[in-house]
């Protein structure tokens, strides 16, 4: 599918919840927020459709998202749809991986083909304090299920918040190293005016970059990290992942 400005579209996002278990700092309220009556969210089904639609304009890649995805209830059945559709090969997930070490076979059976995790720190006690709910150990047992069942490239997704995880980026390049996942710092949205978060705690690529250089020395230049986002990819020498960025 070719859009206005003659680029070719081949990728469908889909976001089958706006529900989440777990109350990031900079995301949601303690409380949550308010959800979209069940009424006015598509069905597995519907959903189903459009991708089938989608395919036949040229859509080969489909990444679910949420909220986390992995609370939808039959979720399973929506992978299933979609695998089955021939002009698919390529279907990702992003979660915050709390659900996803007791699915990921399931997952994996019915068509999952990578996976992005939403985790902004390696330490457990941190992990707690910015998800609020969440406990690392789960996510950490979905990110090695991952590796396990080759679900790659396994992409770690970190939002970088000034004072709350910049104290971290060196533990995840660390892991980089030692691990083959592909750590993505992201840049903080200013997301809606009441987001104190988007205030003084942002912290730009370019120092994030400069930080780690001051830690790590140089970078290599990666190129090959399958994916459809914007990020840019570095490797340290000799490491089994990649560390990249992805900017407002
Ligand atoms: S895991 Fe994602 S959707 Fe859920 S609260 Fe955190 S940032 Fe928001």
């Amino acid at each position: 599918m070719i859009d206005n400005h003659q680029r070719n579209i081949n990728y469908l996002r889909i976001s089958v919840t706006d529900r989440c278990n777990l109350r990031c700092v900079y995301c949601m309220p303690p409380e949550g927020v308010k959800h979209t009556p069940h009424w006015e969210i598509l069905s597995l089904e519907e959903f189903g459709r459009i991708v089938d639609a989608a395919s036949d304009l040229g859509i080969k890649k489909v990444r679910i998202t949420g909220g986390e995805p992995l609370i939808r209830k039959n979720i399973l059945d929506l992978f299933e749809h979609i695998s089955a559709n021939p002009k698919i090969d390529d279907i990702s997930i992003t979660t915050n991986g709390v659900l996803f070490a007791d699915m990921a076979k399931d997952l994996k059976n019915a068509g999952l083909t990578r996976v992005n995790f939403s985790l902004d720190s390696l330490s457990p006690d941190n992990f707690k304090d910015i998800t609020r709910l969440g406990k690392f150990d789960a996510v950490w047992k979905g990110i090695e299920k991952a590796i396990e069942l080759e679900l790659h490239p396994v992409k770690l997704n970190v939002v970088a918040v000034r004072g709350v995880n910049d104290r971290e980026f060196g533990d995840f390049v660390r892991l980089s190293r030692e691990l083959p996942l592909h750590v993505r710092f992201i840049e903080l949205m200013p997301i809606g005016e009441c987001n104190p978060w988007a205030v003084g705690n942002f912290i730009s690529a370019e120092e994030i970059m400069q930080q780690l250089q001051e830690e790590f020395g140089t970078f290599d230049i990666e190129t090959k990290v399958t994916g459809n986002g914007p990020a840019k990819y570095y490797r340290l020498p000799g490491a089994k992942g990649t560390i990249g960025f992805i900017t407002q």
